[in-house]
């Protein structure tokens, strides 16, 4: 595959994992437009132990009423009820987002013991096409490294991007507090 537009924290891209993440993310962008029709907004994300998959959750923040109610969040709180830990270092998982974390969640993912990350559309792209706000996030990839979190994104972005556009050519909610 393609590895120049890929974002990474990792010194040296390892590209079977790249192609092992790229079909989880692009099996998560197809199976994406079913959960939005079901309410959800438009991301998803899912907890893997290797090839075994422990979580995965939609964003539910229309549906529930809660602005934290993110795709990773559900995602981290559902694994780690599901492997009863808060600290999910050990377990060695991977997380595989739709899209990549907002600052809301960068803490979330960092609290969790997450220990490696890929996600498809990049913050930027989101904002420019939805109209969501990601917030800022300071040098989150050198942040992360530093903490042993490695992080590739820009997977599968074509058909992320697809669905963000078709979620708002169907005027679905755009959700954030009023100013
Ligand atoms: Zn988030």
């Amino acid at each position: 595959m393609n590895t120049n537009n890929i974002i990474t924290n990792v010194d040296k891209i390892d590209a079977e994992k790249l192609k092992h993440a790229s079909e989880i993310i692009a099996k998560l962008q197809n199976e994406l437009p079913e959960y939005i029709d079901h309410g959800h907004g438009p991301f998803l994300a899912a907890i893997y132990q290797g090839d075994k998959l422990i979580a995965k959750c939609a964003n539910s923040v229309v549906m529930d009423n809660c602005s934290n109610h993110h795709a990773e969040i559900n995602t981290i709180r559902a694994a780690q009820s599901e492997l009863k830990t808060y600290d999910l270092a050990p377990k060695n998982l991977d997380l595989y987002i739709t899209a990549e974390p907002c600052m809301m969640c960068i803490g979330a993912i960092m609290w969790s013991g997450i220990k490696n990350v890929y996600y498809g559309v990049p913050s930027k792209k989101v904002e420019k096409i939805t109209g969501f706000d990601e917030g800022f996030k300071p040098n989150w990839l050198e942040e992360f490294k530093k903490r042993g979190i490695k992080v590739y994104g820009n997977i599968e972005t074509e058909l992320g991007e697809d669905v963000l556009k078709q979620y708002v050519k169907s005027k679905h909610v755009v959700y954030k507090p009023s100013r």
